[in-house]
């Protein structure tokens, strides 16, 4: 259940060390899982409000180094290494067979681009060993109610249904002339009034 839902992901600390303890060292913090992935909006203009970079970001091991204040090898508080420390957060050492992805709800009027596919790895990968991530629904909220319903698709996503469990009697229903490129992926893509991804 763990591997079907969750990634694993762990932080990489390394100190320049000094002399007097032979140069530098690293650790390896305790793995921990994540139930989900949050694309924040501080990040949106870096990725270009693309999901795709976002995700090659995410699970890239060349992560950018954020420098910290003090070693890890301290005793009672007490630093015994004088050297300069860097850390590397969330890499990502396993993923999940279900991917999900949150989306920072501060500012609305960044709209992720959310594209059919996602490769992991390469397009080779994608290809021979079937490694790629297919979008098949989405969340959508009503901020002012907090009420949330859901966008999916069929299989072979011809059809597309929008789900609200409290009109309809709780029923799918499909959306008329509606496309996988309209209603599910993309940047501009249809969505019920007052409702954000
Ligand atoms: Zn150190």
């Amino acid at each position: 259940m763990v591997s079907y839902l969750y990634a694993s992901v762990f932080d990489f600390h390394n100190c320049t060390g000094s002399s007097k303890i032979g140069g530098s060292h690293l650790e390896i913090a305790q793995p921990r899982h994540l139930r989900e992935f949050y694309a924040h909006c501080h990040s949106f203009t870096t990725f270009g409000g693309k999901i795709a970079n976002y995700f090659k970001d995410l699970v890239s091991i060349d992560k950018h180094p954020t420098p910290a204040e003090v070693c890890w090898c301290s005793k009672d508080g007490t630093p015994l290494c004088p050297g300069k420390r860097a850390n590397r957060k969330d890499l990502v050492m396993s993923i999940p067979i279900i991917l999900t992805i949150e989306v920072d709800l501060e500012k609305p009027n960044m709209v992720w681009d959310f594209p059919e596919t996602l490769n992991p790895l390469d397009q080779t990968a994608a290809t021979d060993r079937g490694i790629i991530y297919d979008l098949v629904r989405l969340a959508l909220l009503s901020p002012g109610s907090r009420h949330f319903i859901a966008r999916h698709a069929s299989r072979d996503k011809k059809i597309i249904y929008t789900y609200d469990g409290i009109v309809h009697k709780g029923i799918p229903v499909v959306e008329q002339e509606a496309t996988f490129k309209s209603y599910v992926s993309g940047k501009n893509i249809k969505l019920p009034n007052g409702f954000i991804i």
